[in-house]
């Protein structure tokens, strides 16, 4: 654990925290109590800390690798897609300095200023390892110790593991193959022909830096035709509109979403992208398909300089196998493939996470039944912003927290989280 921490090593009754009993691990010298402990130094976790500092209270915050590490792993050219004034996180403001898209690099020292402000207990190099409920506590056992606390909050982020298809013939590809969560710049790729797969926001960003930057020919491959809006038009933020639309219902939304996008950019169908079919925003609720806030790949659609496939569906040596019957030999693939939050371990036995999907049935403020005082936040992927989502939320948990109360879930009738929109 860190310097701050008076861990001696357990005693062997205090080895294994399922067996002792709350009076025996009080008594432990190895276990830490603390108010509160929040999971991941990410913007969610951050946010969480940070919320409650405005209460009074402490968090201990335990993160595996670094503040904001994830940021710190993301592509050079990242900007956020949302706007600077709607993308802080509670009680410290994001510097007019950084400009209105704030960019990554800007982002990390944010993280890093915003744990020096709040003055807030973030221990790195400390990966939880498993979360069980004793008494009233919560026990966490990390890699380096455990520690006891009545409230947990996890935030260990939306994109924790890489998820790559298991294409078939995939290990006879004989080009460069990388999944996005790799991808720096275009250094590499000056010359040659790549292929992203997949329609997130970092696939249609990365197209457009692969064209910047001198590839040979830039094809996107697509299986599920994304919803595009601009970044900004005319200096307003595509994410102002998602911070209104997202309280309309559902069923409308899903009248508008097509509308909204042939407003924003025009009919794409010409170009490959259709319009998004009925239905298409509730599809984004259910399976996180979230709109493009476009930087640069519509004007590259328009010019010819990114091309649309098809879906891949194998390799085969040199070749990519297209769901259309083409064969294509780009010299690499770029796998836009999305992640997995990776909950499981954490949360095992605990029946808090959507089967297939592994999201938690429950978020932000709102907690199980079955796990009191166990808060998850940074769980969903809302239009409006999660940066902002993730300050609104941090808020709640923290006057939830700050109250002694306990705010029950009430699911939607599939399971889904509520908050999900
Ligand atoms: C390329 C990209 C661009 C994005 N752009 C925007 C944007 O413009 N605007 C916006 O609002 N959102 C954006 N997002 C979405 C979201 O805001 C970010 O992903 C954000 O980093 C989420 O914060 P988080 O704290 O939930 O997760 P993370 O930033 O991933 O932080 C989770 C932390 O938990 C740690 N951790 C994980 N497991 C453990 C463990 N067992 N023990 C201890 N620590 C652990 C990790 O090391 C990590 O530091 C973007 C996401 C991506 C991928």
């Amino acid at each position: 654990m860190s310097p701050s921490v008076n861990a001696p090593a357990a005693t062997a009754a205090c080895a294994s925290p399922i067996e002792r009993t709350l009076a025996s691990r009080l008594s432990c010298p190895g276990v830490e109590q603390a108010e509160v402990v929040v999971i991941g130094a990410g913007p969610a976790g951050l946010a969480a800390a940070g919320a409650l500092r405005h209460h009074g209270i402490t968090a201990v915050v335990l993160e595996r690798d670094s503040i904001g590490a994830s940021w710190r792993r993301h592509y050079d050219r990242l900007h956020l897609h949302t706007v600077r004034w709607l993308s802080h996180l509670p009680g410290y403001k994001l510097p007019r300095r950084y400009g209105n898209w704030v960019a990554r690099d800007d982002v990390v020292e944010y993280l890093e200023d915003y744990v020096r402000a709040h003055n807030l207990d973030v221990r790195t190099g400390v990966e939880v390892e498993r979360l069980e409920r004793d008494g009233s506590d919560w026990i966490v056992s990390t890699n380096n110790g455990t520690l006891a606390a009545p409230r947990v909050v996890i935030a260990t982020g939306y994109n924790k593991h890489q998820h790559l298809p298991e294409w078939p013939g995939v290990d006879s590809y004989s080009g460069h193959l990388i999944h996005s969560g790799d991808y720096k710049n275009a250094d590499r790729y000056v010359g040659k022909a790549v292929l992203v797969v997949g329609t997130g926001n970092s696939g249609a960003e990365i197209c457009v830096d692969l064209v910047e930057s001198g590839a040979k020919h830039v094809q996107m491959s697509v299986r599920t035709p994304p919803t595009v809006l601009l970044r900004d038009t005319n200096g307003v933020p595509g994410q102002a509109l998602g911070v209104v639309f997202r309280h309309l219902p559902v069923p409308l939304m899903d009248r508008l979403w097509p509308v909204i996008q042939k407003t924003a950019v025009g009919d794409l169908s010409d170009y490959g992208l259709p319009l998004p079919p009925p239905g298409a925003y509730s599809k984004y609720l259910r399976d996180d398909v979230t709109p493009i806030l476009d930087v640069g790949l519509v004007p590259l659609l328009k010019q010819g300089k990114v091309e649309i496939v098809a879906a891949v569906e194998g390799f085969d040596g040199d070749d990519v196998l297209l769901a259309d019957g083409a064969r294509i030999q780009p010299d690499a693939v770029i796998a836009g493939t999305g992640f997995r939050r990776g909950l499981e371990p954490l949360v095992a036995g605990l029946s808090l996470l959507e089967p297939e999907k592994g999201r938690p049935i429950v978020h932000g403020a709102e907690t199980h039944p079955s796990a009191p005082g166990l808060h998850f936040i940074g769980y969903t992927n809302p239009i409006s912003g999660m940066f902002r989502e993730i300050a609104i939320d941090a808020r709640r948990i923290a006057r939830t927290v700050a109250n002694g109360t306990e705010s029950v879930a009430a699911t939607a009738p599939d399971g889904a989280p509520k908050q999900a929109r």
